[in-house]
């Protein structure tokens, strides 16, 4: 397969997967003539590039994760995992805090308790990320 008709199956550029494939994540085959040739595992390898670039993962990071021996996987893996832990942890807050808001008495979310609880929260994850 061509460079140019994975790019369109993938909906990305042609020098995206020629930046993919400098930085080692997905390396096609070449043909007799040299060009660059894609069989459906390289195209199975890119989809996983594009699913772990949209958590947040860099090419570096993604590199080691599709190779099973690579030194620094799992810090890697584990330290993507904690990100994600806050982040959903973040999200369910601010879903709490906006169902209660949906309903809240108060004319002013400042004199609610529920809602100036969240506030304190916030503030105490920003402070403990400065550290
Ligand atoms: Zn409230």
């Amino acid at each position: 397969m061509k460079i140019g008709e994975v790019a369109a199956r993938l909906g990305v550029a042609t020098h995206v997967l020629r930046h993919w494939e400098d930085e080692g994540v997905v390396v096609p085959d070449r043909t007799s003539s040299g060009h660059r040739d894609y069989a459906e595992e390289h195209l199975r390898r890119l989809r996983i590039v594009q699913s772990c670039q949209a958590v947040g993962l860099r090419l570096a990071e993604i590199r080691l994760v599709l190779h099973h021996d690579q030194q620094g996987r799992e810090t890697v893996i584990d330290r993507r995992l904690d990100a994600i832990r806050r982040q959903r942890a973040e999200l369910e807050r601010a879903e709490t805090f906006l169902t209660h808001v949906r309903t809240c008495r108060h004319d002013l979310v400042t004199r609610c308790a529920a809602c100036s609880a969240y506030a304190r929260t916030e503030r105490a994850r920003e402070v403990t990320s400065d550290c």
